[in-house]
C-alpha cells in the first residue's frame, strides 16, 4: 500500500516524510504541538487507478524502470480506457479489454470534459478501432519496436483527431509533449519516495518559489 508523502517546513528546510515526526530532523526542535511555519502539505501522487478513469491514455511503467530517468517508450505498457474504465491494450495476442490490472498507472486525459459529442461516441470508436485487421494477430504481427501497444494507442488517437478534422500527431511529438513530462514527474516522485523509505526524511533548503504541488526536488535533482 502506497503511503502519501508529506512536506513540512522548519528552520528554512523543506522536510519530506510519510508522517510528521515529533522533532525536526534538522534542528531537533519540537514539531508536534510546536509551531510550524506552515501546515504540512500532502504531495499528490503521479499515479492513478486507470479503471477509475475514462477516455485516458494509460501508461504503466515497468517496475525496474521507476528509479531511472525515462528516455523512451521501451518497457512501458500503454492502453486506452473506455467510458467505464475498461482498458483496451494491444499485445501479441491481439487487443485485450481489461477490467483489472491497471490500478497503478499514469493517466493522460484525451478528451476535454466539455466535448460531449466525443464522449458519447468514445466507446463505439474504441470498439470499432480495436476490431481493425491491423490489431488482429492472424493478419499482423506484433513487433516490439514498430507495431506495439503504443502504436495501437497513437493510431487510435490519430483516428479520433481525423474524425474531428484535426491533423495527426507524430510519434515523437506525442512522446515529447504528453508522455515524457509525466514520466519525469513519476521518476522524481519515485526517487523521493524511495529516499524517504530508506532514510525516513528528505531535507532540502527551502525553495520559496518552487510550487511543490507540481514539481518536487529530489535527492538526485535533475535538470529538465
Ligand atoms: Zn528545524
Amino acid at each position: 500500500m502506497e503511503q502519501s508523502v508529506v512536506r513540512l517546513t522548519h528552520c528554512q528546510k523543506d522536510i519530506f516524510c510519510f508522517s510528521v515526526p515529533d522533532n525536526c530532523p534538522h534542528c531537533g526542535g519540537a514539531l508536534r504541538g510546536g509551531r510550524l511555519q506552515e501546515a504540512p502539505v500532502s504531495l499528490p501522487s503521479p499515479f492513478s487507478n486507470g479503471h477509475k478513469t475514462s477516455c485516458c491514455l494509460l501508461i504503466a511503467p515497468a517496475h525496474d524502470n521507476l528509479s531511472r530517468e525515462f528516455d523512451g517508450m521501451s518497457d512501458l505498457h500503454t492502453g486506452i480506457s473506455n467510458m467505464s474504465g475498461v482498458v483496451y491494450n494491444y499485445t501479441r495476442s491481439g487487443v485485450g479489454k481489461q477490467p483489472t490490472g491497471w490500478e497503478r498507472c499514469v493517466s493522460v486525459p484525451l478528451v476535454r470534459p466539455d466535448m460531449f459529442h466525443l464522449l458519447a461516441q468514445w466507446d463505439q470508436y474504441l470498439e470499432r478501432f480495436s476490431e481493425g485487421s491491423l490489431w488482429d494477430p492472424a493478419w499482423h504481427r506484433f513487433d516490439e519496436d514498430d507495431h506495439n501497444c503504443f502504436s495501437f494507442c497513437l493510431q487510435f488517437i490519430n483516428s479520433v483527431l481525423a474524425a474531428e478534422g484535426r491533423s495527426p500527431l507524430s510519434r515523437d511529438a506525442f512522446i515529447h509533449s504528453f508522455i515524457l513530462p509525466k514520466m519525469r514527474r513519476v521518476s522524481k516522485y519515485t526517487t523521493l519516495y524511495q529516499h524517504i523509505q530508506r532514510h525516513r526524511y528528505y531535507l532540502v533548503d527551502r525553495q520559496e518559489d518552487t510550487p511543490v504541488t507540481t514539481e518536487t526536488r529530489t535527492p538526485n535533482d535533475q535538470r529538465d
